[in-house]
């Protein structure tokens, strides 16, 4: 890999390259805690530029409606990530801190093969269904329903799968003929200036089509939530910033689509391995930190094997090493800021004020000074209403909590106001398959079934989201539905 990292402090408005007009702000590496450089600052007014833009290029060029305008500048940008692959691989990793093995998989590779398989669904998707003739009040009339976008999407995103998000919001934003602007996560921009630096040097997407605004602040994500020129408004974030979004985006009565938090549970049934269920939990906690809404961090086992199962987990996780991200050897990097580091912190304290013990980690491990990086925490004694079972914690921090049956495991499993994702471990893939149907969650992994892909919609129940991203329920999340008829 190139240890060349690529850097871009300009914001993409109207197809310019152009300065912030807020300045930069410092692109901290959150593993050295060093800056890496510095960001552009776009202000309100540059998103307001971008959000007439946007308005302007959907309401008049061909974009919306030209498919194979589309998919040549969706082949042109495709290109353009897989020609810069490696740079935004070194970029990732050091803005990020997320560990470069993960580059291969969900932080950087499988996105950029997910814009691949987009295309292919777009050159082979059906914008019209025909529903033949039929004669409503009398009147003989061949009638059809025709796919279309949506119009100016404003796409808000995170900063612990940056790559993957920006592009899971943008790729099929833009094939469905959506025009866009993405706030990328004052944490993590030039994963998203970068992309907006190919679009504009790489690509022949026309003007306005994509505008990128990144800022040190979120005031540019509350204006895309409320100005009634963004159509539809798709956030990635915390369940927080969800509530908030939709509420802005009542006024101008938007469609909203939601990605957000997890506290998503492994449940362990009497029959399963337990030594086996509760290492790839362990896996999993400490993959980026923790740092990923779908990671189980809620481990549910049978009462009688409790010790079994925490000796298992606490195993694997002290086993793993952690530390410097740049290392192929490693799962688990740092947090992404000092900040989230605190917040991480206080859970932990939180969790023993209300009598959790830790029989693993809780605090900042001594061999790391450097780095915004905790220790892989395991918490046992937990009530299942305690803080620490309930909210999200997104740090390498595993709540382990006893189960009295299948009935009670659901139950507890269930006990969330959250619906994300999931585990079933089960003797049999039967047994798996019946405790999993009644779980309320948007995915399950049963007995370390892996559905993460391009093809698979991906999202949550209850107050984890609303709508799926990725997969063709993805795509149509962009499209809006007309109902059409002629006289037959
Ligand atoms: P966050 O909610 O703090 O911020 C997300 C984005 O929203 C950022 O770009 C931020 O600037 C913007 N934002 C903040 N306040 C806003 C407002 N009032 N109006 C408009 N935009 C605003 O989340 P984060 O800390 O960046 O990311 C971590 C969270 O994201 C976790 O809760 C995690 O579970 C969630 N997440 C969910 C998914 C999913 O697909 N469900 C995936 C990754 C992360």
């Amino acid at each position: 890999m190139t240890n060349e990292v690529w850097r871009e402090e300009r914001l993409l408005i109207d197809g310019r390259l152009v300065d912030a007009s807020g300045g930069t702000y410092d692109n901290i590496n959150p593993a050295t805690e060093s800056v890496l450089g510095v960001a552009g600052d776009g202000t309100v007014d540059d998103m307001d530029a971008a959000i007439g833009a946007a308005r302007r290029a959907f309401d008049e060029t061909s974009w919306s409606t030209d498919v194979e305008l589309r998919l040549a500048c969706l082949r042109q940008l495709h290109e353009g990530l897989e020609r810069h692959r490696e740079e935004l691989r070194a970029t990732t990793v050091a803005e990020v801190g997320c560990p470069v093995g993960l580059t291969h998989m969900a932080q950087l590779d499988t996105p950029i093969d997910g814009v691949a398989w987009l295309i292919d669904l777009l050159e082979h998707y059906d914008f019209v269904e025909d529903l033949g003739d039929a004669e409503p009040f009398g009147m003989p009339s061949h009638r059809w329903v025709q796919r279309e976008a949506a119009g100016v999407v404003g796409a808000i995103t995170p900063w612990n799968f940056p790559v993957q998000i920006n592009l899971a919001k943008v790729a099929p934003a833009l094939a469905a003929g959506c025009t866009v602007v993405l706030k990328p996560a004052p944490d993590t921009p030039w994963t998203g200036s970068l992309l907006g630096r190919i679009v504009a040097e790489e690509t022949d997407i026309p003007a306005g089509v994509l505008n990128v605004v990144t800022s040190s602040g979120h005031e540019g994500g509350a204006l895309l939530a409320s100005d009634p020129r963004v159509d539809l408004v798709s956030l990635t974030g915390s369940t927080a910033t969800g509530k908030k979004v939709m509420a802005a985006a009542a006024e101008s009565l938007k469609r909203v689509f939601l990605e957000l938090g997890g506290k998503s549970a492994a449940v362990v049934l009497d029959d399963a391995d337990i030594a086996g269920a509760a290492g790839a939990t362990g896996f999993q906690v400490m993959t980026h930190a923790g740092q990923g809404c779908a990671i189980t961090t809620r481990l549910v086992v049978p009462r009688a094997r409790m010790d079994e199962a925490v000796e298992a987990v606490v195993g694997v996780m002290s086993s793993l090493p952690y530390g410097d991200p740049t290392k192929a050897e490693h799962i688990m990097g740092p947090l992404i800021s000092a900040r989230q580091r605190e917040r991480v912190l206080g859970y932990i304290e939180t969790g023993i004020a209300e009598g959790a013990t830790a029989v693993l980690g809780g605090g900042v491990p001594e061999h790391l000074p450097v780095g915004y990086y905790v220790e892989p925490t395991v918490l046992v004694d937990v009530d299942p209403n305690a803080t620490v079972a309930q909210e999200e914690i997104f740090g390498p921090v595993l709540v382990v909590l006893p189960h009295d049956g299948d009935d009670d495991a659901v139950a507890v499993a269930n006990n969330s106001a959250y619906g994300l994702s999931g585990a079933v471990f089960a003797g049999t893939i039967e047994h798996a398959k019946a405790v999993a149907s009644r779980i309320r969650t948007g995915t399950l992994s049963l007995n370390n079934g892996l559905w993460y892909g391009p093809d698979v919609p991906f999202g949550g129940y209850k107050q984890s989201g609303l709508g799926r991203e990725m997969g063709r329920a993805g795509f149509e999340e962009y499209l809006e539905t007309k109902s059409l008829a002629e006289p037959a």
